[in-house]
């Protein structure tokens, strides 16, 4: 055994690597040419059966053979959201220089727990943060972390915003054992569900986050939130965050942040925006749609959805750095306290996560290549298509649209000429949407509001053009009819 294995990346194998990695992104580049629709509408019975004959004890050995087998367990099968007929969740088409910025981070391999292990990916995530908190309008104190996505971006700051409540009211002498339990937070209810999880995760239990109501285009009324406080105060609980949305999952509303950071100040809450979906706006000529941002204590973005970013890419801003000593815990081995004092830059000082990618690379190189104008306006295209697709929908019979768009998302519903029982419209959209996945001729979302079945778009995608969304919405009208007409045909 010499020990030397021709798999491993070094000096030796730089051949194979290049060779390799290249087989892969052939066989991506070929499917993307061959890809006439988002999906096959497999099914998990028809697919896992292919998986699981896959023996893990018998090599292949052949990076060929092996992507060949892929083809049949993945690619062939995947959910392609660049194709302009994926409109279902929040995922965009990716921005090539990304797809570049993640081949080198991947291979370097760098954590960026510490210095000592990333150098200038250090560096480079912490010009981003500050670019973005720039943008933000955070201020000079501001600081920040890349994360996961949304959804660890908003537990951290739930995180800080529970211990910088303690902080304060342990000064006053009250211990810590007493506030836990009276602590709360305030969200509208259209907030996202992981805010809900962030309070469980906590130790604050879900009971702990108050829906707060919103008005009729889904934004948080300013007046509900000043009497939930205050209502709030009167049973002894203590509001430790605000959380406004700046881009609902489900709706694309934007919470009236200026107005929320109002009460907030006059209160003395934490404002948390969460914009994870709304944080392209930072880059596009609709910024003033975030005015008020800059008054949050702390921010949730993630790159990955309207900066065209691949998954993994997020960050959670804060207005004061001193805010995130919350989670700075020391280890000898790896960032003993003296670090500190030798001004060692180690993010992990801020980051709820140890060993950590070097994420920040693809926006680096994005913004190093295409600049943040040019990723801005892919997302000014999806909204201005969102606006068009409404004013498609707004005119259409045979749909009910929810509300007006403030970003990319459509919430509709197919509705019948003739009077139909509610509970079978229901099934009708939920038939329309299974029936047109199947198809795979475009993907769509759903969601349920005010008790009723609807269908959504998601647009992310600035490919999507008009006339696939109207062509869309003629395939869903049609399977929509088809169970109508299959349903009242049994039911006579
Ligand atoms: C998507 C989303 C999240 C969760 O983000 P992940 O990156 O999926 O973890 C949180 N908040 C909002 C408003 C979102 O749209």
């Amino acid at each position: 055994m010499t020990g030397s294995s021709p798999y491993l990346l070094n000096d030796r194998n730089a051949a194979r690597y290049r060779r390799d990695v290249l087989a892969g992104v052939d066989r991506v580049a070929s499917r993307l040419s061959t890809q006439d629709r988002p999906f096959t509408g497999i099914t998990a019975d028809r697919l896992a059966p292919e998986v699981a004959a896959i023996d893990l004890e018998r090599p292949l050995g052949d990076p060929a053979a092996a992507l060949d087998e892929l083809e049949r367990v993945y690619l062939r099968d995947a959910v392609y959201f660049h194709h302009p007929r994926y409109l279902a969740h929040l995922n965009c088409p990716v921005v090539i220089p990304a797809l570049l910025g993640e081949a080198v981070l991947s291979a370097v391999n760098s954590s960026l727990d510490t210095w000592d292990q990333s150098a200038g990916g250090t560096l480079i995530e912490r010009r981003l943060i500050d670019w973005t908190a720039e943008r933000i309008g955070l201020g000079p104190a501001a600081d920040g972390v890349f994360t996961s996505g949304g959804t660890q971006s908003n537990l951290q700051a739930m995180l800080l915003a529970r211990d910088e409540t303690c902080r304060l009211m342990e000064k006053d002498g009250l211990p810590r054992a007493d506030i836990l339990p009276r602590l709360c937070v305030l969200a509208s209810e259209c907030a996202h569900f992981s805010v809900v999880k962030a309070a469980a995760l906590l130790g604050l239990g879900e009971d702990a986050v108050i829906a707060v109501p919103s008005d009729a285009d889904r934004r948080m009324r300013d007046d509900a939130l000043a009497r939930e406080l205050g209502r709030c105060r009167r049973r002894g609980l203590v509001p430790m965050a605000v959380v406004a949305t700046a881009g609902t999952t489900d709706f694309g509303s934007i919470d009236p942040l200026p107005q929320i950071a109002e009460v907030c100040q006059r209160t003395g809450v934490w404002l948390h925006v969460d914009a994870a979906y709304g944080c392209g706006l930072l880059v596009s000529r609709r910024r003033h749609l975030l005015a008020g941002i800059e008054r949050a204590d702390s921010v949730t973005v993630d790159y990955h959805k309207s900066f065209f970013q691949p998954v993994s890419s997020s960050a959670v801003l804060v207005r004061d750095r001193a805010t995130l000593r919350h989670v700075t815990y020391h280890a000898d081995y790896l960032n003993p306290a003296r670090s500190t004092a030798e001004r060692i830059p180690n993010q992990v000082d801020k980051s709820i996560q140890t060993t950590r990618r070097f994420d920040a690379l693809k926006l680096w190189l994005t913004l190093r290549i295409m600049g943040p104008d040019a990723v801005g306006e892919l997302f000014d295209a999806v909204v201005d298509r969102a606006e068009e697709a409404w004013h498609l929908l707004d005119a259409d019979p045979r749909f009910e649209v929810v509300s007006r768009p403030q970003l990319s998302t459509l919430v509709f519903r197919y509705v019948p000429g003739e009077s139909v029982a509610p509970g079978l419209i229901d099934r009708a959209n939920l038939h329309a949407r299974a029936a047109l996945s199947a198809s795979g001729e475009a993907v769509i979302a759903g969601t349920v509001v005010d008790g009723r079945h609807h269908l959504k778009f998601t647009l992310l995608n600035p490919d999507t053009s008009v006339s696939d969304v109207a062509d869309v919405l003629d395939l869903v009208a049609g399977h929509a009819r088809d169970y109508l007409g299959g349903s009242l045909a049994q039911a006579s």
